[in-house]
């Protein structure tokens, strides 16, 4: 009997549930027994589990305990067998060469802000899907309710980056960044010295969604017009209901039928050729409940020459996977992976940011 590697397997169980975007809580459950379990000296691993004991440990329970002891066994695990049968969605065409041209993901949170997992977790799982780097964007401090950093704050996160940067596997890191606020009158909620500071700046409104189309094209066109911004996240602020892995392949009535907040007001031709003009990308957000913008404005963004960012604005490891739902979006859109600014490769990227910053 060759036993399998249980914390593996658990990781991988938590992975699968929250790209289908589960509920935190049952997520939880995998990820902290996948901890303890990892904790624990060989021997008495194997005792437990013999003994029937595991589900005595802090952090594990029936299930989980199950899971292991099958692990242990040597058997795919059945709550993995049953979630690998569902997984995920093959891309077929132009969504797959685009998805694999791309080499990382300049849009996530950790629970530095209102993430679930730590960064080392998050930047772990994006190994293992292939990816290059990626930006870590928690939110900026007046976004309280996701737990935005202050300065001193995100200076220290800059300075736990690079250390983690030393102990990630080569020719992988994480480049800095933010999700910072786009405030009312169009300035970005941050310290310029530390916007100037980080790699990759998305900035996206979060506040007052529903205001009048000229005072939102307002802010907005200041927003692009700052030199720190380079992406603009999640451009119409629009909510969708998707509580599924799957959804994307919808067409955009299905969403509209499922709108649980409409895109805000603004006058998309004044702000994409602000975004052509400052040399800025469109984010093209690819969580579920939100897949912004709407095709109608995608194309239209095309057509005004715009680039793009292809995200996931993920907030657990799981959820890094959610990139081929943007990819089906773009290419349907004829979205050309040149354009994309995520499959350039890093020092592309990075130069582009830079050409702004003097
Ligand atoms: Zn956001
Ligand atoms: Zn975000």
């Amino acid at each position: 009997m060759v036993s399998r590697d249980p914390v593996a397997d658990l990781r991988r169980i938590a992975f699968l549930l929250e790209r289908a975007n589960e509920a935190t809580y049952r997520v939880k459950a995998f990820r902290s027994a996948a901890a303890t379990i990892a904790a624990l000296a060989p021997d008495e691993l194997t005792e437990r589990a013999a003994a029937g004991t595991l589900s005595k440990l802090a952090g594990v329970g029936e299930v989980t305990a199950r899971t292991v002891a099958e692990s242990l066994a040597g058997e795919v695990p059945a709550y993995l067998r049953r979630l690998e049968t569902t997984d995920g969605t093959d891309l077929h065409g132009a969504a797959k060469t685009l998805r694999e041209a791309l080499r990382g993901d300049c849009h996530l949170h950790s629970d530095w802000s209102d993430g679930g997992s730590p960064i080392e977790e998050m930047a772990l799982a994006a190994v293992d899907l292939g990816h290059e780097y990626i930006v870590l964007t928690d939110h900026s401090p007046r976004l309280t309710v996701a737990r935005g950093l202050p300065a001193a704050r995100l200076r220290r996160q800059l300075d736990y980056v690079a250390q983690l940067n030393e102990a990630l596997p080569e020719g992988f890191r994480i480049l800095t960044g933010i999700e910072v606020d786009i405030l009312e009158d169009g300035s970005l909620d941050q310290e310029e010295a530390l916007l100037e500071r980080l790699d990759v700046v998305v900035g996206s409104v979060h506040s007052k969604l529903r205001d009048e189309s000229s005072r939102m094209t307002r802010r907005m066109l200041a927003a692009i017009a700052n030199p720190h911004l380079d992406i603009l996240g999640h451009m119409t602020g629009r909510k969708i209901s998707a509580a599924r892995s799957g959804v994307a392949t919808e067409g955009d009535r299905a969403h509209r039928r499922g709108m649980t907040r409409p895109p805000s007001d603004f006058d998309l031709d004044k702000v994409l050729s602000a975004v052509v003009e400052h040399g800025k990308a469109v984010e093209i957000n690819a969580r579920p409940d939100r897949l912004d913008p709407p095709k109608r404005m995608l194309t239209a963004a095309l057509e005004a020459g715009c680039l793009f960012s292809i995200d996931t604005d993920a907030h657990a490891p799981g959820q890094l996977d959610w990139l081929g739902f943007a990819c089906e979006r773009a290419a349907l859109c004829g979205v050309p992976p040149e354009r994309v600014v995520n499959t350039w490769p890093v020092d592309r990227l990075l130069g582009w940011t830079d050409t702004r910053k003097h």
